[in-house]
């Protein structure tokens, strides 16, 4: 079967329609042991130094793994994947293009969605299909959501990657299913608490620090919430929505403010005592944090990443101080 890559979240409702795999290139990047080796093969092909390291792994993954073509959204995620779909154009990769209106208007989203289904020769009925045998997915991935800020028996990582990984399900909706029901059957059989740690939201794109979690909880803290994690999986829609409404409400690809409200409307529900807003070395959405500054009345930490692997000293003696601040906080 064809492999399809995706550079974030699209209508994969079409795609599995279609018969074809979808694969999300970012998670494909930082889960295969050779990330450094795809930035610098980017920069020998010539990417600049100072450019989004997520950008150049990317590049390198959809030409180095077994990738036939790419889905690359063109509005709603990253400023750099124009210019990315002309490389890879230029280097014989196919590329279909999708935006998520920035207008927010339902008709240009039913354009875009149409648009990709004629591509992948799918009618509407069939994506609906496929939305609705994704529906019970979600909802138990939303489950797996509350196990961590309900009940405090997941873990902030297990959150972020079952909730990062409903980008593709990790290209097979069944083998998903069964894993992700075996790992909860896991999590269950935790007991449940009342946690006394510091509760943390985390918010902005998935981190390329891959300790983060762990730094957390070793300085006596828990996310209990992954903010763009969890509106990539899409669960709190009721199952009539229809596909296009489904991803005009998706907050990621649209403006600050929607997504402000989700995460205020977090703060409170999932008693929050702070936040860690990660920021990704040369992203356009860095500016993003003067206005999460204002907006976000409870304490935030930005905490910026830019090569993958582990954090460095600096990052781990400021995220230290800011759980010391928050522990004095909440005594
Ligand atoms: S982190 Fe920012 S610059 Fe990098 S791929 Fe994502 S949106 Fe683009």
């Amino acid at each position: 079967m064809k492999k399809v890559g995706l550079t974030t979240t699209v209508p994969v409702e079409v795609l599995f329609a279609a018969g074809v795999i979808p694969v999300d290139l970012n998670n494909i990047f930082v889960t295969s042991g050779k990330a450094l080796e795809y930035i610098e093969y980017s920069e020998v092909e010539g990417f600049p130094r100072n450019l989004c390291a997520w950008i150049k792994g990317l590049y390198a993954t959809a030409l180095l793994e077994d990738i036939d073509m790419v889905v690359g959204v063109t509005e709603g995620d990253c400023s750099n994947t124009k210019a990315l779909i002309e490389v890879w154009q230029s280097k014989g990769k196919e590329v279909i293009p999708f935006g998520f209106p920035q207008n927010k208007r339902y008709e240009t989203m039913k354009e875009e969605i149409n648009h990709l289904m004629d591509y992948f020769s799918v009618d509407l009925q069939a994506v609906e299909k496929v939305k609705e045998k994704l529906y019970p997915i979600r909802q138990r991935i939303k489950y797996l959501d509350e196990l961590t800020w309900k009940t405090n028996q997941a873990t902030g990582f297990e959150n972020h990657l079952w909730q990062v990984s409903c980008s593709d399900f990790n290209g097979n909706p069944i083998t998903f299913l069964e894993d992700l029901e075996n790992t909860i059957k896991e999590i269950e059989k935790r007991p449940a608490t009342s946690s006394k740690e510091i509760r943390l939201g985390y918010m902005g794109v998935p981190p390329i620090i891959e300790d983060l979690y762990t730094l957390v909880e070793g300085n006596g803290g828990r996310i209990v919430y992954n903010e763009v994690q969890r509106a990539f999986t899409m669960a709190k829609e009721p199952i009539d929505t229809d596909i296009y409404q489904m991803y005009l409400n998706f907050t990621y690809p649209y403006d600050l403010e929607r997504r402000l409200n989700e995460i205020k409307h977090a703060i409170e529900e999932r008693q929050l005592d702070g936040i860690i807003h990660y920021t990704q070395s040369f992203c356009y959405r860095g500016i993003e944090d003067i206005l999460v500054k204002q907006k976000i009345i409870i304490p935030v930490l930005t905490i910026e990443g830019d090569l993958p692997g582990r954090a460095d000293a600096r990052t781990k003696l400021r995220l230290e101080s800011f759980m010391d601040m928050l522990q004095d906080l909440k005594e």
